[in-house]
C-alpha cells in the first residue's frame, strides 16, 4: 500500500502530527506497537504551554478530571525544601488517558492506523520510502515521520550515532494513592537520581524516578535500591512507607539518553523524543513533543501544498526544530548535571533557595511560550 506519509509511533508526537495532516487532507497512515490504551514510564506533568493547542483540538481537560498544578516542591538528598509557585503551571493526566484520548481525536480526523505493529526496517529508494513491519507487511510512503520515541532498534539500523554509546539511565513509573496536595509537584533528590511525584485524574498520584542503572546494580533490585538509596531521603522514604501502590509492578524502561540528536535521518524527518529528549526535571518533554509534532505536521502541508521539494522541506525543519527547542535541551542537560551528586543538589537547592529569581529563570529558559496552534 502506498501513502503519502506514514508515522512511525504514536505517542504524543506521532498523534499530533497525524491528527493535523488528517485535518488538513492528507491520507495518513500512522504505525504504533501497541494497542491503546496503555501505561508509559513518564512523571505525566503536562506544562501549560501547550493547554490553549490542546483546548482548540477539542480536549476538554476539566471533563478529564486533571489535577491543576501550580507550585513546585524541590527536596535534596537530605531532605531539605524549597518551595515555589510555577508561573506557567501545568496540569497531572496518565500517559493511559492522555494518549488514548488523543487516538481517538485522530481515528476522529480520519487517521488510518496499524496498531500491535512494530516497523522493524526503513528503505529508502527512488525518492520513496519502504517500511517493512516485524511481522513481514510492507508499506511505502512519500513521506516518513519517525516519532517512535527515545531510543528503538531502528536507530540502531539508521546508525544514529548517539546509539554508539549506552546510557546510564533507566526510568521507573508508580501509580499510587498519597496524602499530598494536589495543586504542587515534587521533585525529590537522591543519589543518582531524582524523583517526581503530581496528582492526576481520579485522586491517584504518578510517582516516576531516573536514577543511574549503577543504583540498582548497586542493590540487586529496584526494590532493594528504593529502600536503601532513594529512602534516604525522608519524603521518599514515607512515600515508599505510606503511599497505597496501584499496581504490583512498576512500569520500567532503560537506556534513557539525552545525547543530542539530529532532526532528520536518512531523508525521515524525527519528531519528539525521536528528535531529542529533554531531561525529565524540565517537566516539559510533552509539550515539546506536541509542539514538535505539530511543526513537522505544518512543514510536510507546505510541502505537499506548495513545493514538493524534499531538500526544502528538510532544510526548513531542521532549521525550524533547532530554533524552538535546541536551547531548551542545552539547558536541561546541564542542569540535570547538578543533580548527579548529594553535595551538588544540596548546594542547587541552597543557592536556588538564596536567589529565586535564578530559579524562574532557569525553569523560563527549559519552557517555550504558551503555544496555540
Ligand atoms: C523518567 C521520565 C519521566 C518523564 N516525565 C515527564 C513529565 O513529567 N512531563 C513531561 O512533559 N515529559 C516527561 N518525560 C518526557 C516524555 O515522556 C516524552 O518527552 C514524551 O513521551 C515524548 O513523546 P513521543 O511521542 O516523542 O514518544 P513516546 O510517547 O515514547 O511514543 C513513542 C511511541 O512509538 C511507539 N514505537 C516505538 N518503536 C516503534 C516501532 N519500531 N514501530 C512502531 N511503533 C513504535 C511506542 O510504542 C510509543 O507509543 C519523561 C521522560 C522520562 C524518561
Amino acid at each position: 500500500m502506498t501513502y503519502p506519509v506514514l508515522i512511525i509511533g504514536g505517542g504524543l508526537s506521532g498523534l499530533i502530527t497525524g491528527i493535523e495532516l488528517a485535518k488538513a487532507g492528507l491520507k495518513v497512515l500512522l504505525i504504533e506497537r501497541k494497542n491503546y490504551p496503555h501505561h508509559k514510564v513518564c512523571g505525566e506533568y503536562v506544562s501549560n504551554e501547550v493547554r490553549p493547542y490542546l483546548q482548540k483540538l477539542g480536549l476538554d481537560l476539566k471533563k478529564l478530571g486533571v489535577a491543576e498544578i501550580t507550585s513546585f516542591r524541590f527536596t535534596s538528598p537530605q531532605g531539605h525544601i524549597l518551595d515555589s509557585p510555577l508561573k506557567m503551571g501545568g496540569f497531572g493526566i496518565s500517559r493511559y488517558l492522555f494518549d488514548d484520548q488523543l487516538y481517538q481525536l485522530a481515528r476522529g480526523a480520519g487517521v488510518e492506523f496499524c496498531l500491535n505493529t512494530t516497523v522493524s526496517q526503513i528503505q529508502w529508494q527512488d525518492d520513496h520510502f519502504k517500511v517493512v513491519t516485524s511481522g513481514g507487511k510492507e508499506f511505502t510512503a512519500e513521506v516518513v515521520v519517525g516519532a517512535y520515541g527515545k531510543r528503538t532498534r531502528l536507530d540502531r539500523e539508521l546508525n544514529r550515532d548517539f546509539m554508539e554509546k549506552t546510557s546510564p539511565y533507566m526510568g521507573v513509573k508508580y501509580h499510587i494513592r498519597y496524602d499530598f496536595p494536589k495543586d504542587t509537584i515534587a521533585l525529590h533528590n537522591f543519589k543518582n537520581g531524582y524523583c517526581g511525584m503530581s496528582a492526576i485524574e481520579h485522586d491517584k498520584y504518578c510517582l516516576c524516578y531516573l536514577t543511574e542503572r549503577s543504583n540498582v546494580k548497586e542493590y540487586g533490585s529496584i526494590p532493594e535500591m528504593e529502600r536503601h538509596i532513594m529512602a534516604r531521603n525522608p519524603h521518599i522514604y514515607s512515600i515508599l512507607r505510606e503511599a497505597d501502590f496501584i499496581y504490583d509492578n512498576p512500569e520500567v524502561i532503560n537506556e534513557v539518553s539525552f545525547a543530542p540528536k539530529k532532526a532528520v535521518v536518512d531523508h525521515v524527518l524525527m519528531a519528539g523524543d525521536a528528535a531529542g529528549l529533554i531531561t525529565p526535571l524540565c517537566g516539559n518533554g510533552m509539550a515539546m513533543a506536541i509542539h514538535g509534532g505539530w511543526i513537522v505536521a505544518q512543514e510536510i502541508i507546505h510541502y505537499f501544498q506548495n513545493h514538493r521539494n524534499r531538500q526544502r522541506l528538510e532544510i526548513n525543519y531542521t532549521h525550524r526544530w533547532q530554533s524552538q527547542f535546541s536551547t531548551r535541551l542545552w539547558v536541561g542537560r546541564n542542569v540535570q548535571r547538578l543533580f548527579g551528586s548529594e553535595q551538588l543538589s544540596e548546594f542547587a537547592l541552597h543557592f536556588f533557595g538564596l536567589l529565586p529569581p535564578v530559579l524562574r529563570m532557569v525553569i523560563r529558559s527549559t519552557h517555550g511560550k504558551p503555544f496555540h496552534g
